[in-house]
């Protein structure tokens, strides 16, 4: 399965307003709507954290370079993903007139905090720094963002930083937060053969776990070696047990 954890970063709307507190802005006193800056990626168990900007390429070269990588993903792992980072990008893809991307597989990582868990917060910076795994790369706030929007190099430098870092950070979560994914795309369809695979992490080392009795049919069930995802057999338990999972 070729997993891509992708982050992108955006620049707000520039807007008039007569307040700034809790307004209803007209969309006539758009003034620049906001836009695609930045975005950072990796491949699952490469090294390699690739990033690019309107800074560093133009817009159209950026934005194709991650429309390749996200029709090369069979899934893409990011954080709050559904709602922000694939919209925009889809966004982008409409206004340069591509198609749309080749179909892949959502993995959000705040549904699954929000899912399983009761943390004060949800943010990508406090699950990280709860789980002992580092945290955001720190910055001086809004003003890195009006200086990026004004050609600043030195905040763009720290863009990059913080964009890449928020990727490797994803990464991390997802290694931990992996057993606990339970819309998880399985592993099982991309592993040959007849064997039991692990539908969170495509490993063969799954042990049986009791017997599942939610209905009037008992499954198998297993407990994953390799992440200690929860996996339950597909079959009938009077058939044989068949690959995979949950
Ligand atoms: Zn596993």
């Amino acid at each position: 399965m070729r997993i891509l954890l992708l982050d992108i970063e955006t620049a707000p709307h520039k807007v008039y307003s007569w307040g700034i507190w809790n307004q209803d802005i007209n969309p006539d006193n758009i003034i620049e709507q906001g836009y695609t800056l930045s975005w950072a990626a990796k491949w699952y168990g490469q090294k390699q954290v690739m990033y690019n900007s309107i800074h560093d390429s133009s817009r159209k070269k950026m934005v194709r370079e991650i429309y390749a990588l996200i029709c090369d993903a069979d899934a893409i792992v990011h954080y709050n993903g559904t709602k922000f980072d694939m919209p925009i990008l889809n966004q982008e893809f409409l206004f340069d007139s591509l198609d749309p991307p080749t179909s892949y597989a959502n993995i959000d990582l705040l549904k699954t905090a929000r899912k399983q868990f009761r943390l004060p917060s949800n943010k990508l910076d406090y699950v990280a720094q709860y789980l002992g795994l580092g945290s955001k790369f720190k910055h001086k706030g809004m003003s890195l963002w009006h200086d990026c929007m004004d050609g600043c190099p030195k905040a763009w430098a720290i863009m990059k930083r913080y964009n890449k870092q928020d990727v490797n950070l994803t990464e991390k979560v997802y290694e931990v937060l992996l057993p606990w994914i339970d819309n998880h795309p399985n592993w099982g369809h991309f592993v040959d053969g007849q064997r039991l695979t692990c539908r969170n992490c495509g490993s063969d080392r799954v042990k049986k776990n009791g017997i599942e009795r939610k209905t009037t049919v008992p499954y198998q069930r297993y407990r994953c070696q390799k992440c200690g995802a929860p996996l339950k057999g597909r079959t009938m338990l009077k058939d044989q047990p068949q690959p995979s999972t949950r």
